[in-house]
């Protein structure tokens, strides 16, 4: 039950607009706005068009959860019209143009707080947008940090960043351990993002100094974790950072916020397969196969003995590869053992399914934390980003995953390049679904997680404790001003 003093609350949510940080975003949202506070989201019309159904939702739900839209200066920054959001951008290349697109939002922003009556509480910002801290400096408003990665990968990133134990490696196949962590981990510098890989990544190194500098100016941090995940992680970054509230697993708040393509089709075929049997292979919202790597997958898929769904995102579409499909007869050769979704799957729906055995994953950290959350062992194809920091999290701290063997990031798949080969992917599906054995232990261990992860947002567990405290300090600090 919310108290008068939390009904006072009113904080500004300021997030990057891509997928991978609306979602945890949203679901924030709902977590705050369930315990009295009012919300607003910073958004562009065509991200908030996305989400017309979560806004629907919190309404009836009477949660004070609304949109302030503003637009976002494409033509400005050079990018091509209605590149609103990440997953939209042509290729790679323009990133740093949408991260410039991305600024210059500071300024209607602040536009608008110097116009309206009463100021937010607090503005929880997206760790990519590192101006936010200038707004709360100019209107004096508390700002804390959400990071939609892991306490593991903050952590890890710090220690060797500080260290600089990668700079003294000259190949870039060897492996050096990351110093000072609970756990052996080793890296190789193949595997690290392009920040820290090369010579000649100067520009996002400095974005990088940015986040990082605006991340202590902070009050704090949330994080889409939970403690009992990786309780020595938290308390190592805690230590060398500043305070950290874990609240998650976020997207156990929400599971209808997503669009949904093919839905029925896809609950209809996981309703013929036995329990824990079936593969649901699915890489995000930002990764790319080339046309040659969708096919090894497609054959992978195929000869293993279990039956999957296999996501092909908007970007992975391709007249070739359908045609390939088609020529094949792929889909009718395979109509009793898998199907295909093609756009936008309901994820966190299927992998809470009970048929589902495992989860073929790119490893970013929501995907990551959603099968947590539901109790599936990983097959893991890291790609790029923090997402090597995820494979190794998942496969040598939690125990609940197997390697598919990428060794090294690849931040746009063009071309024929093929990584991964239908061997591979046969081999893990089949490690995986081992019975007995080394299957059984991470099977186990992944179901003891979910129960864990449930626990934490359930009322009295780690995670809503967090959310309490957190809202605490923010109503302490406004008391005292
Ligand atoms: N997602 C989804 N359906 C899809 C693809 C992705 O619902 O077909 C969601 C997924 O559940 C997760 C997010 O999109 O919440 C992807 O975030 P993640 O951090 O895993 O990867 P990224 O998109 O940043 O690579």
């Amino acid at each position: 039950m919310a108290s008068s003093k939390t009904m006072q609350l009113h904080f500004l949510l300021v997030p990057l607009m891509s997928q991978s940080h609306l979602i945890p975003f949203t679901h924030m949202a709902k977590l705050l706005a369930s315990q009295g506070t009012s919300i607003t989201i910073v958004l562009t019309p065509l991200n908030a068009s996305r989400f017309n159904n979560f806004i629907d939702e919190a309404k009836a739900s009477n949660l004070k959860i609304k949109f302030h839209l503003i637009p976002f200066p494409c033509f400005q920054a050079g990018l091509p019209e209605g590149c609103e959001n990440i997953d939209t951008l042509p290729s790679f290349e323009y990133q740093p143009r949408f991260f410039h697109a991305s600024n210059m939002l500071q300024d209607p922003l602040e536009k608008w707080l110097s116009q309206i009556e009463t100021l937010p509480s607090c503005i929880i910002s997206d760790i990519c947008l590192p101006w936010t801290a200038s707004i709360a400096s100019k209107f004096n408003i508390p700002r804390v940090i959400f990071h939609i990665i892991s306490c593991f990968t903050l952590l890890c990133s710090h220690n060797i960043a500080i260290s600089k134990v990668h700079e003294s490696v000259t190949s870039m196949t060897k492996t050096f351990v990351v110093p000072d962590l609970p756990h052996r981990i080793e890296f190789t510098k193949s595997q690290l993002p392009e920040a820290m890989r090369s010579q000649d990544s100067k520009g996002w190194e400095d974005t990088i100094d940015q986040f990082k500098a605006s991340e202590i100016l902070a009050q704090g941090i949330l994080i889409n974790s939970f403690e009992e995940l990786e309780m020595l992680y938290v308390k190592g970054y805690e230590k060398v950072v500043k305070k950290v509230w874990c609240i998650g697993p976020l997207s156990l708040h929400d599971n209808k916020a997503s669009i949904y393509d093919d839905e029925s089709e896809c609950f209809n075929f996981l309703a013929t397969k036995k329990p824990c049997s079936v593969i649901y292979a699915c890489f995000g919202s930002l990764s790319r196969l080339s046309v040659s790597q969708s096919k090894e997958l497609a054959l992978g898929l195929e000869a293993s003995n279990h039956a999957f769904i296999w996501v092909i995102g908007k970007k992975d579409f391709s007249e070739e590869l359908e045609k390939w499909l088609v020529d094949e007869k792929y889909e009718d050769r395979n109509k009793e053992k898998g199907i295909i979704i093609r756009g936008w799957a309901p994820q966190v729906k299927i992998l809470s399914h009970p048929n589902i055995g495992a989860f073929l994953t790119h490893c970013g950290w929501n995907s990551t934390l959603e099968a947590v959350a539901a109790g599936v062992p990983m097959i893991t194809w890291p790609m790029f980003a923090e997402q090597f920091y995820n494979e190794k999290f998942i496969v040598h701290v939690l125990n609940i995953g197997v390697r598919v063997g990428v060794e090294v990031v690849v931040d746009n798949m063009e071309g024929e390049k093929v990584l991964v080969k239908k061997e591979d992917v046969k081999n893990s599906i089949e490690n995986v679904m081992e019975q007995g054995g080394e299957g059984e232990h991470r099977r186990k261990r992944a179901k003891e997680l979910k129960e864990m992860a449930h626990k934490a947002v359930q009322e009295g567990g780690s995670s809503n404790t967090n959310c309490k405290l957190f809202i605490h300090q923010i109503m302490g600090q406004i008391h005292n001003n």
